[in-house]
């Protein structure tokens, strides 16, 4: 992810967050999987997508290498 590039534009769009999936234990920030190709701003999906990785959290919050790595201990 190339943060800095990310952050400025969250800044200007913080309504995009809720577009973005944070991991609870490694903080790591990805986009939705289900997030749709057009969201408002028009070319918001498509910077997202470019910004960020996928990242699915499962129902606790957890990025799938922390849930395989909790599961373990
Ligand atoms: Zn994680």
């Amino acid at each position: 992810m190339r943060k800095g590039e990310a952050e400025l534009y969250l800044r200007m769009y913080p309504a995009l967050q809720r577009w973005l999936n944070q991991c609870v234990i490694c903080q790591a920030q990805g986009y939705r999987p289900d997030m749709p190709a057009q969201i408002y701003p028009g070319g918001a999906a498509h910077n997202l997508r470019r910004l960020f990785r996928p990242l699915a959290l499962d129902e606790l919050q957890m990025c799938a290498t922390c849930r395989a790595a909790f599961e373990r201990t």
